[in-house]
């Protein structure tokens, strides 16, 4: 049931724009002001047996609305009452949700304890006003039913020491739909509100998640944010830049409400993101990009094509078009690099609200498809080499190039990869055309190939993406282990053959990676312990987990085959000296090793040392 006197509210706002009815649009309540009335009336029955049904509330304005109880639950310890949020005209994911305040007697002295129940989110990041390890509970409701409390507990002679749980009934699947995944508050919703009331399209609630996110990204050091007019956008910043979460900003029309809040609070690198409708009117100098708002100018357009010396006829047809999208396309049949030109008239704009706060800015224009249309770079100069990393090299190659212009990408195969400096990108490519169309939007000159010795499908990619879209290519491979006398090694060409080669009732360890455990599940006449960084998504019953990342020390290693009475160590051959010391151990405790050879390179340029790699860079 809806609150009663939502109707009685004063409208501020009609709509504009949208094609929403054209008439005054009802205001709501916030999820605060249904709490603070679920909580009075609850504490309330606690004190007297009795729900107060309407309740009446004071908000922080000054306002005194009541509102009806759907629910209520009268107990000896504590008692719970609920309201329906109602939001008025706005399309609020948490309208019709049931709001529900279960208050209970606290320890004497505590005064008010807020917790949360179901569907009501946990704070876990820093840079929100409410400190990890609290519920999501903000400041202005947590002061609504602190002070209703008290006025509860002086009408009725009670100390007002209480705990006050708010829950909301299927609150953490609405919340999937909210940005509070995105802002670390996890398993349900937030409890918000600063007037209690919510008024209808609210550009201003929209605008203050885009400064929390900005919170949240510098709260958490990141320092490259992004903010995309939509979905399409995001997820091709995301395949281009590979953000954490946490770096991604809703902005959606927004522009001026991000550029503002940046400029008070700056983010060393921004990205914008946008279709070239939108981007458009940014850079025609429209800093809120909704279509009610703003308008792409064709006249603008076309003097933009004619600068670019596009043909008479392009320039004509473009000041009659009816979409920007239709200029677009016409454009780029013909050649004409538009989106580049409004790109970087975008950027302009951008710096112009910016300022000199220090804060970098690349704009990227997508088609409707999430295509790079266009591109205004960083100042600071885009990245140019791409190291494929996942090793110990791959890290020091792009701390010995300072991380400047270097992008390292990694697979996400290991949950906590150490700090890069430089930009890091997660994730596959989509195969050797995804390489390739990465190498071409992201300007890449040089590729080096620092991957595990056994990643080979990668190397594989590698090679031929560089040959799709011609770029230099390096592998940087450390060279192999080779027997030392003393060493009992049974070598083997794949995975397979050394599942094979494992003596019936030994006593396994395996240091092969947590991808190819389960090719050993099969030896179930053998003991295993496995060494992986982190442990697999699934348990594996055939063998015991210890967790560790190298380097790995001499003395450890013979005491862990001592303490296990380890007969056979399987490896692959992958080189160095950080996982070396297992070997050493083997060898003196007489223990054969099944040592798994390398896959083979794909041809090219081979070298073995950080250093050499920095010199082919060098030459470049
Ligand atoms: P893989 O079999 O050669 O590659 C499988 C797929 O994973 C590739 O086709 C690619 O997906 C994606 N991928 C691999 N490395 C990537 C990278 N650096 N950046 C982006 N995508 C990458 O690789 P793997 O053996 O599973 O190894 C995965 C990662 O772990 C590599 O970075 C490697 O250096 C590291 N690593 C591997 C081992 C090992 O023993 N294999 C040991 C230590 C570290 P798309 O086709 O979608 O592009």
């Amino acid at each position: 049931m809806p609150s009663l006197y939502t109707a009685s509210i004063s409208h501020a706002m009609t709509d504009k724009s949208d094609g929403a009815p054209n008439r005054p649009l009802r205001r709501g309540w916030t999820t605060g002001a249904c709490a603070t009335a679920a909580a009075t009336a609850a504490y309330t029955a606690l004190l007297t047996g009795e729900f107060p049904d309407p309740v009446t509330i004071r908000l922080p304005g000054g306002e005194t609305p009541a509102f009806a109880l759907a629910w209520e639950a009268l107990g000896t310890g504590e008692c719970a009452a609920g309201v329906i949020k109602d939001a008025g005209d706005d399309p609020d994911v948490t309208h019709g949700a049931l709001i529900i305040a279960t208050v209970g007697r606290g320890e004497a002295g505590s005064g008010v304890v807020f917790r949360a129940g179901e569907g009501v989110g946990m704070v876990t990041k820093e840079g929100l006003p409410i400190p990890p390890g609290e519920p999501a509970i903000n400041p202005v409701p947590r002061r609504m039913m602190t002070e209703a409390v008290a006025a509860v507990a002086a009408e009725f002679g009670d100390a007002g020491d209480v705990v006050i749980e708010v829950s909301v009934p299927g609150g953490a699947e609405i919340a999937q739909k909210t940005w509070n995944p995105r802002l670390g508050i996890v398993g349900g919703l937030s409890i918000l509100g600063t007037t209690g009331i919510v008024v209808p399209f609210s550009c201003s609630a929209w605008i203050h998640s885009i400064h929390r996110g900005i919170d949240v990204a510098r709260a958490n050091g990141f320092d490259h944010v992004a903010g995309s007019t939509g979905s399409t956008s995001e997820q091709a910043v995301q395949r281009i830049h590979g953000l954490s979460e946490l770096a991604l900003l809703d902005m959606g029309d927004f522009a001026g409400g991000m550029l503002k809040y940046l400029r008070r609070n700056p983010v060393p690198r921004v990205t914008i993101a946008g279709g070239f409708g939108k981007l458009t009117k940014l850079a025609q100098g429209f800093l809120d990009l909704h279509s009610g708002r703003s308008q792409v100018d064709f006249t603008w357009l076309a003097d933009r094509l004619a600068e670019l010396e596009a043909p008479a006829d392009l320039v004509e047809e473009a000041k009659g078009a009816n979409t920007a999208n239709q200029v677009l396309t016409r454009a780029v049949a013909a050649g004409v690099p538009l989106a580049d030109l409004v790109a970087a008239r975008a950027r302009a704009v951008a710096i112009g609200v910016l300022g000199d706060c220090g804060t970098d800015v690349e704009v990227l224009v997508f088609d409707r498809k999430g295509g790079l249309e266009g591109r205004a770079g960083f100042a600071g100069g885009d990245a140019r080499v791409l190291i494929l990393g996942g090793t110990a090299d791959a890290a020091a190659l792009a701390r010995g190039l300072s991380g400047v212009g270097v992008i390292t990408s990694l697979a996400g195969r290991t949950k906590a990869p150490a700090a890069l400096p430089g930009e890091v990108r997660v994730g596959g490519f989509g195969g050797a055309e995804g390489l390739a169309a990465y190498l071409e939007e992201r300007g890449v000159t040089a590729v080096v190939d620092a991957t595990h010795p056994f990643a080979a499908t990668m190397s594989r990619h590698a090679e031929a993406a560089c040959r799709l879209r011609p770029t230099p290519r390096l592998m940087l491979a450390r060279a192999a282990w080779t027997q030392q006398p003393g060493d009992r090694w049974i070598e083997v060409d794949d995975m397979a053959a050394a599942v094979e080669a494992i003596p019936a009732g030994a006593r396994v360890f395996l240091t092969v990676g947590r991808q190819e455990l389960a090719a050993f599940a099969s030896r179930t006449d053998a003991w295993m312990l496995a060494r992986v960084i982190d442990p697999p998504e699934q348990p594996l019953s055939f063998v015991k987990l210890v967790t560790g990342r190298g380097p790995f020390d001499l003395e450890a290693e013979r005491a862990l085959l001592v303490e296990h009475g380890i007969t056979v160590v399987v490896a692959k051959n992958s080189g160095g000296e950080a996982s070396y010391p297992k070997l050493t151990a083997a060898r003196e405790l007489n223990i054969p090793v099944i040592m798994v050879r390398r896959p083979a390179l794909p041809p090219g340029e081979v070298v073995g040392t950080v250093e050499d790699a920095l010199d082919w860079l060098k030459r470049r």
